[in-house]
């Protein structure tokens, strides 16, 4: 039976949901309610992403959100007992165009002021790292070894049974149909089991938010856009430490799952929506060219397949913030395609802000919603 009220209701049962509740949870906030349409937790964008998680980033905030994140992920099977199968393989950007060469340059020299040890490998130090590619037209590749994998599943599992055990209710096939609004703030959140009265929403529908922000008369500018993945049958000759290879001007990436590859490419000519079905053109252009950097793939068969969401905004940077129209509309979403890695400490800069009125683990001004009606949107800091 669904509560009639609560302290906070959180929407979504992804990272970013399951994150936020246990956050609340463990700051003292007693009566959470987590909501998920979905028959089961980690169901969209979470359960169906790649895995990878890392620091090399272009803009500050994005590599200060990983320079948090990554560590909580390291703590998290002691803090929450939950194995999340951490690998540490490293990211792999092979380049092959001096523009974006410039540019990881340019990434590469805010990474090392942060603190990372990233660099440029040149062409003999990428074969000697992945003999197993065909490197033509490689001219540099961005490296850093302490970046690597966690699987996504486990995070959300383990972040939920801990919220659960802190007190939160969580309840699944649960959709959000209405947030009603009165005198300017957030008073109840709707759904066909019933209506929870609360003063404090978080929108956590990843893919979704920008309908669920709807629900209060907000308009998020997050789209959903089809991403597919490929995992092969056991290969054999696949180093264990083979690392997250990415062929940055195809947006074509591989890494190893299981005793095969698992390997995804982005369809630029893709439309927002959210249609989810395979689109079995884009497999066949997409395994044509892994197959051509990843030769050993030919031996593969194709073991599964899948479509799913990102959730874009217009400067592929998330919003993290707590609303002033209406009040207590509080927004964890919008991270583009690499929200995974920057669920745990998204979940806890929402909690900060909904028990203490800010965020000051970091500083996510930047992440805020009226940065889009201001048009002040995230910088690049690293375009040449
Ligand atoms: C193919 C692919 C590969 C990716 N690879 C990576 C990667 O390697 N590394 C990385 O860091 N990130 C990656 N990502 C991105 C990452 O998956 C997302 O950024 C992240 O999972 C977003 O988490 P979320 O909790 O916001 O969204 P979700 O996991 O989608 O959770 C939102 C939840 O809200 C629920 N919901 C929506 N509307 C309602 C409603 N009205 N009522 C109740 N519930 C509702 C949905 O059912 C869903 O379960 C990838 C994504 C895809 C699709």
């Amino acid at each position: 039976m669904l509560p009639t009220t609560a302290d906070v209701v959180v929407i979504g049962g992804g990272v970013m949901g399951a994150s936020a509740a246990y956050h609340l949870t463990a700051r003292g906030i007693k009566n959470v309610v987590l909501l998920e349409k979905a028959p089961f937790l980690g169901m969209e964008a979470t359960g169906k992403c790649a895995g990878g998680i890392r620091y090399q980033f272009s803009t500050e905030i994005n590599v200060r959100l990983s320079l948090l994140s990554l560590p909580m992920l390291e703590r998290f099977e002691d803090e929450l007992g939950q194995a999340i199968d951490l690998r540490w393989p490293g990211y792999l950007f092979l380049l092959d165009n001096a523009h974006d060469l410039a540019v990881f340059r340019n990434n590469v020299a805010l990474q090392n002021r942060l603190g990372i040890p990233s660099r440029i490998l040149a062409p003999a130090e990428v074969a000697e790292r992945v003999p197993l590619l065909n490197l033509e037209g490689v001219i540099a590749a961005g490296w850093h070894d302490r970046d690597g994998l966690a699987d996504p599943n486990g995070v959300v599992q383990g972040f939920a049974a801990g919220a659960r055990r802190l007190g939160a209710q969580i309840f699944t096939e649960t959709e959000v149909t209405g947030i009603r609004v009165e005198s300017g703030r957030v008073a109840a959140v709707e759904t066909p089991a019933g209506t929870i009265a609360t003063r404090a929403v978080v929108n956590a529908a990843g893919p979704w938010a920008g309908k669920v922000a709807a629900l209060a008369g907000v308009d998020l500018p997050i789209v959903p856009l089809r991403r597919q993945i490929v995992v092969t049958t056991p290969l054999k000759g696949i180093p264990e430490d083979f690392p997250f290879v990415l062929d940055f001007s195809r947006s074509l990436y591989f890494h190893r799952e299981g005793k095969g590859i698992l390997t995804g490419q982005s369809n630029p000519n893709e439309r927002p929506g959210f249609d989810q079905t395979i689109d079995h053109s884009w497999t066949e252009q997409h395994l044509e060219r892994a197959m051509w950097r990843f030769p050993l793939l030919e031996r593969a068969g194709l073991l599964r397949e899948w479509a799913g969401l990102y959730e874009v905004t217009p400067d592929a940077h998330p919003v993290i913030d707590g609303l002033n129209d209406p009040a207590g509309l509080y927004v964890v979403a919008g991270f583009s395609g690499h929200g995974f890695m920057h669920g745990p400490i998204a979940g806890l800069l929402i909690a900060e802000m909904i028990t203490d009125g800010r965020a000051h683990s970091l500083d996510v001004h930047e992440l805020r919603f009226s940065r889009f009606l201001e048009g002040d949107l995230v910088r690049e800091h690293n375009v040449v």
